[in-house]
């Protein structure tokens, strides 16, 4: 199969996605996805709902995922693909960073409290339909309903990014461990959404150096939140490490998101998909 429009990256209800995973599945469908991957954040839990509709509509699908992890101090995501969903040490390391998020909710809620927003971490789990993954965006979008700010990337703004009250340090998972993880599950691991971190040149090119040498294999080239710019700059990475490249949407839901599903560009011609690594 030569795929022509695979989306590698989305997200459901079982992280901080709008949608089931069986509509998030009938959506790529019916926007001409051919070959899909459901990426939930640090939960493997909508997979076999995604696979199930997939076969049902005939589109071609991987498993997938989105680790968060943090490196020297930034926040990075590793998106893997194409990796045996029982395996037992990828499971066992994502249940742990999904306890650790809980742990931070808390911390959160009481950050918030001590500005005079009490009661937001109870509010944040009423946005969250599975109640072991509690991220960020249930807590801004808890905190839009109470009409602390008109939406949900404003609640970011003042409230949930470094150095604002509500945003607390995190220890995530290791690089070494989540490209661990998905590498022993036979899978392939990703950089998601390059462009979004806040790194110099040169730290990105650390950061790449040390994703390659632990086995890492792809970079997301074409995404949600990539400009033209980014897509030509992280081309010529890929090119420049041999990784091959991934394209995904990113999406959340109807509102909250830049692209739709399989709305995206297509990679530049010369690099390698990375969906040739997992078929
Ligand atoms: P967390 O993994 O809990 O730290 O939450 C991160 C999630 O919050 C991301 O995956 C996005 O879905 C969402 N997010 C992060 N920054 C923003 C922003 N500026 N505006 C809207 N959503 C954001
Ligand atoms: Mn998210
Ligand atoms: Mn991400
Ligand atoms: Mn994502």
């Amino acid at each position: 199969m030569t795929p022509a429009n695979f989306d590698f990256h989305c997200h459901s209800v079982v992280s901080d996605g709008l949608l089931p995973p069986h509509e998030v599945a009938r959506r790529a469908a019916a926007n001409g996805v051919d070959l899909w991957a459901l990426t939930d954040h640090d939960d493997i839990g909508g997979l076999d709902e995604a696979r199930a509709v997939a076969e049902e509509v005939g589109m071609g699908y991987v498993t997938g995922v989105e680790i968060s992890i943090e490196w020297k101090g930034v926040p990075i995501h590793i998106v893997g693909l194409g990796f045996d969903d029982k395996d037992p040490a990828l499971r066992g390391g994502l249940d742990e960073l999904r306890i650790g998020r809980l742990e931070r909710a808390r911390r959160m809620g009481d950050a918030l409290a001590a500005i005079g927003i009490p009661g937001a971490y109870e509010g944040a789990l009423c946005f969250a339909t599975n109640p072991s993954l509690i991220s960020r965006a249930h807590f801004a979008r808890y905190l839009v309903s109470i009409g602390i700010a008109r939406d949900v990337s404003s609640v970011f703004q003042h409230y949930l990014t470094p150095g604002k009250p509500g945003y607390v340090d995190h220890r995530w998972a290791t690089l070494e461990e989540a490209i661990g993880w998905i590498t022993a599950a036979g899978g392939v691991p990703v950089v998601a959404h390059p462009g979004r971190y806040k790194m110099s040149g040169a730290e990105m090119r650390h950061f790449l150096d040390d994703f390659k040498e632990l086995g890492g294999q792809g970079v997301e080239v074409t995404c949600g939140s990539h400009s033209p710019d980014h897509v030509m700059h992280f081309a010529r990475l890929a090119r420049h490490y041999a990784f091959h490249a991934s394209r995904g949407s990113d999406f959340h839901g109807p509102v909250e998101s830049y692209v739709d599903l399989g709305k995206l560009p297509q990679l530049p011609e010369d690099l390698k998909p990375i969906w040739r690594m997992i078929l």
